[in-house]
């Protein structure tokens, strides 16, 4: 059991990279959050371990609607990988974040992960330093709210697909339906509906590549 005491605090970079990743969100996504969230940074890997129920040795931050914030890890406990610098991860990490508070207003829920996931991918810049899949085989597996690496892999590039190929506006009706939708059969007749093709990994690499 550890006890936390929060107290605000200020930090000049931490608020120029939200102010920015603000208003590049808000213009994708087209409006302004209702309630604009808290920041709150862990300290360490040690720290977030006592918030996570698990992966704590590579989570770097999560967003909680309900509690109107977002837990960042500390740049200094970021690790600095070759593709990927500390302050370009650092930026996009809190603009993954940001994003997901905007997804949320919008759909109020999480579901389908890939979704969710592959939105906060595409929107926070660091999609270019991934590998892009050569096929998609396992994105839509993650229908549920799971938390799980393997959901990263393919999401973020599966939503820019979807925008390329058929713009914005589309991706945002979809994730505005989410809000009524209740099983995933509902989901994927929304999605035929939206896109006029039904949504299977077939559909989407024959369109992917072509
Ligand atoms: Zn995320």
């Amino acid at each position: 059991m550890v006890i936390y005491k929060i107290k605000e605090n200020s930090n000049k970079e931490i608020e120029s990279i939200y102010k920015k990743a603000l208003k590049q969100l808000e213009k994708f996504y087209g409006f302004k959050l209702e309630r604009e969230p808290n920041i709150i940074v862990i300290k360490d890997r040690e720290q977030l371990k006592t918030l996570v129920r698990e992966g704590a040795d590579w989570i770097k931050g999560f967003s909680f609607s309900y509690l109107n914030s977002i837990f960042i890890l500390n740049k200094k406990s970021l690790t600095k990988s070759k593709r990927i610098s500390k302050k370009t991860d650092y930026e996009g990490l809190i603009k993954h974040e940001l994003s997901h508070q905007f997804y949320h207003q919008l759909s109020s829920k999480s579901i389908p992960a890939w979704l969710s996931e592959g939105t906060a991918l595409y929107t926070d810049g660091r999609l270019k330093y991934q590998k892009e899949p050569e096929i998609f085989t396992n994105f839509l597996n993650f229908e549920k709210n799971e938390v799980g690496k393997e959901v990263y892999k393919e999401s973020g590039f599966a939503v820019e697909f979807l925008v390329n190929k058929f713009g914005k506006q589309k991706l945002l009706e979809l994730i505005k339906e989410c809000k009524n939708i209740k099983s995933p059969q509902e989901f994927k007749d929304k999605f035929e509906k939206i896109y006029k093709f039904e949504m299977n990994y077939e559909n989407f690499n024959k369109l992917y590549k072509g």
